[in-house]
């Protein structure tokens, strides 16, 4: 997989929030759809978001970047 830097902007935290909540409700969806009303480039978000819910010990909206699932991510 090619070297993308993870990240979110501010706004894009309640869309974090709520999928980090199915997670542990253990409801996600078995896909998702994601959607960009603007031509910005949410490729960086997406990575983001990928890693968070695979993540083993994300806190604050953020992957720790260390774990076996981030490792194999990057
Ligand atoms: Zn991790």
């Amino acid at each position: 997989m090619a070297d993308l830097e993870a990240s979110y902007l501010p706004w894009q935290a309640s869309v974090l929030q709520r999928a980090l909540k199915l997670k542990f409700e253990q409801r996600l969806p078995h896909a998702v759809m994601i959607d960009s009303a603007s031509e910005m480039d949410i490729s960086a978000f997406i990575m983001h978001l990928a890693m968070l819910l695979l993540c083993d010990q994300a806190q604050d909206l953020s992957p720790c970047g260390s774990c076996e699932a981030c490792r194999r991510a990057r």
